[in-house]
């Protein structure tokens, strides 16, 4: 069954881990997808030729998360090329790890903006058009460590934790509307990223984990079919953990 079938999505970060399975599996499930990336512009243009492949309308937009009128101007674009915004999945974000005592400003502003700013960018630009429909899911990718804390990540905790908090205001706000806001948090999801590191050390990660093993893209993607679809149409302001039970 395709549960997303018409539908136009926005998914940040798409070009990449788990925005590109989120977009994959959209795509499949029947949906158009408006996707951004940062800076692979050759891996986004290949994906968009991948997904149009299956059927559906898809486009990659170069569009800075952090950046207020950059979100502005790509939700414009998205409407002027799909017509209409059902679903936007905040995604793009990033880290720049470090223990306190060196940790920069810098360091710490960049991390707030791209993963947390970039959610009120987003959410604002795209709530006219959502209020307008009277209908929409805005679906924003936090962490277990938004939700636990973790040495050396003090400012991606910050900005995973902030998600929260904003997310569940939107939800209270913009709920009357018919506008639902819910929050994923990843535990550890394997990717390209996470293949280049020790295996030994990643399978003591995985190890510690009660079902002992890594999460895939498709696990987060999954949670996001269902949080776009109208499968989840009561379900709002929550957060939902996939992480193989790393938070219990
Ligand atoms: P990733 O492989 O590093 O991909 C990040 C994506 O975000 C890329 O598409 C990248 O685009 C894009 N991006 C980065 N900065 C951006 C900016 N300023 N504007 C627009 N796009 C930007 O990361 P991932 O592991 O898939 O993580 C995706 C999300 O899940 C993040 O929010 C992350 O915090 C969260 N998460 C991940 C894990 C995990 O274990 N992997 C766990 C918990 C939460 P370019 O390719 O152009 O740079």
């Amino acid at each position: 069954m395709k549960l997303l079938e018409g539908k136009n999505a926005i998914i940040t970060g798409g070009s990449r881990g788990i925005g590109k399975g989120i977009a994959q599996v959209f795509a499949e499930h029947g949906a158009n997808v408006a996707f951004t990336y940062n800076s692979s512009a050759e891996s986004a243009n290949e994906l968009a030729k991948e997904l149009s492949g299956i059927g559906v309308k898809a486009k990659a937009y170069k569009s800075n998360a952090a950046s207020f009128s950059e979100a502005e101007q790509l939700v414009k674009d998205v409407v002027e090329d799909f017509g209409s915004i059902d679903i936007v999945v905040n995604n793009a974000g990033i880290t720049k790890d470090n223990l306190l005592m060196r940790m920069s400003e810098e360091d710490f502003d960049k991390v707030i903006e791209v993963n947390l700013k970039s959610i009120f960018n987003m959410t604002k630009a795209v709530q006219r058009t959502m209020l307008k429909q009277r209908k929409g899911s805005i679906i924003n990718m936090s962490s277990v460590v938004g939700v636990k804390g973790n040495a050396g990540q003090a400012n991606y905790a910050a900005s995973k934790a902030g998600i929260i908090g904003f997310s569940k205001s939107m939800a209270l706000e913009l709920g009357s509307r018919n506008i639902r806001t819910n929050v994923i948090a990843p535990g550890f999801i394997e990717t390209e990223m996470t293949g280049k590191l020790d295996e030994k050390t990643v399978e003591g990660w995985r190890q510690a984990i009660p079902l002992k093993r890594g999460g895939t893209p498709e696990d987060i993607a999954n949670a996001c079919v269902f949080l776009g679809s109208d499968m989840s149409d009561y379900i709002t302001g929550q957060v939902l953990h996939i992480d193989g039970g790393m938070y219990t």
